[in-house]
C-alpha cells in the first residue's frame, strides 16, 4: 500500500566531486524502489562517457534559453559559466503517478524548488574531508586546472547554504550514503503531515 498517492521529489546538492552521481546510482540499485531520475539540461559539454538523455539532455545556449523562455523548467541555475536545468514536464508527471523522483542540482536551483515546491526533500551531501573533496576533483581528470580551483571555491560557497536543507549526509562510503538517503526517504514518507489524508480515508473505510 502507498502511503499517499503522490511521489516524493527528492532534491539532492552537494559539492562538485562529492559523488552524488555515484551516490545516486547505488540508490537506484537498492531493493523495491520507485525512484526516477529527472535528466537535466545543460550547456556544458558531455565529459568523455556521459550519453545524451542519460547524463544529461546536452543543447546550446540558444536552446537552453528558449526552454526558459517558455516556461519550461522547474528551476535553472547558472553553475561556473553554463546553464543547467530541471525540466518541468517530466518531474510532474512522474510525481503524479506515485513515483518518487530524484533530482541532482547546486544550490541555487535547489532554493528555486524550496519556493515553488515546499513539500520536497532537500538533502545536502558532504564528503567526510576537504582533502577527500580536492582529492577526488584532481583525481576525475575531467577539468582542468582552473575549472577545479572555481568548483573547489564554488564549493566552500554551496556549504554555507547547507544549512538550508532538511538533511546532511556525509559520503563516508557509497553504500552507506545512498542507504542513509533511502531511510530519509522512506521516514518522510510516514510524516503524519503526508499521510494522515490518506489514513483519515481508510479509518472512514472510504477506500
Ligand atoms: P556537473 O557539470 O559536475 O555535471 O554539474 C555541475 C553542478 O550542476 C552540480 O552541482 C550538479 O548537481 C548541478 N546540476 C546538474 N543539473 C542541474 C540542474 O538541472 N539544475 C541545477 N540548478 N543544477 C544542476
Amino acid at each position: 500500500m502507498k502511503l499517499n498517492e503522490r511521489g516524493l521529489l527528492v532534491v539532492i546538492s552537494g559539492p562538485s566531486g562529492v559523488g552524488k552521481g555515484t551516490i545516486r546510482k547505488a540508490l537506484f540499485a537498492m531493493p523495491d524502489n520507485n525512484f526516477c531520475y529527472s535528466v537535466s539540461m545543460t550547456t556544458r559539454k558531455p565529459r568523455p562517457g556521459e550519453r545524451e538523455g542519460v547524463d544529461y539532455f546536452f543543447v546550446t545556449r540558444e536552446e537552453f534559453q528558449k526552454g526558459i523562455a517558455e516556461g519550461r523548467f522547474l528551476e535553472w541555475a547558472e553553475f561556473v559559466g553554463e546553464y543547467y536545468g530541471t525540466p518541468l514536464e517530466y518531474i510532474e508527471k512522474q510525481l503524479a503517478t506515485g513515483n518518487e523522483v530524484i533530482i541532482e542540482i547546486e544550490v541555487q536551483g535547489a532554493l528555486q524548488v524550496r519556493e515553488k515546491m515546499p513539500d520536497a526533500v532537500f538533502v545536502f551531501i558532504v564528503p567526510p574531508s576537504r582533502k577527500a573533496l580536492e582529492d577526488r576533483l584532481q583525481s576525475r581528470g575531467t577539468e582542468d586546472h582552473g575549472k577545479i580551483r572555481e568548483r573547489l571555491e564554488k564549493a566552500n560557497r554551496e556549504y554555507n547554504l547547507a544549512y538550508k536543507y532538511d538533511y546532511i549526509v556525509v559520503n563516508d562510503e557509497v553504500y552507506n550514503a545512498a542507504d542513509r538517503i533511502y531511510a530519509i526517504i522512506r521516514a518522510e514518507h510516514a510524516k503524519t503531515e503526508r499521510s494522515i489524508t490518506k489514513y483519515n480515508k481508510l479509518m472512514e473505510g472510504n477506500e
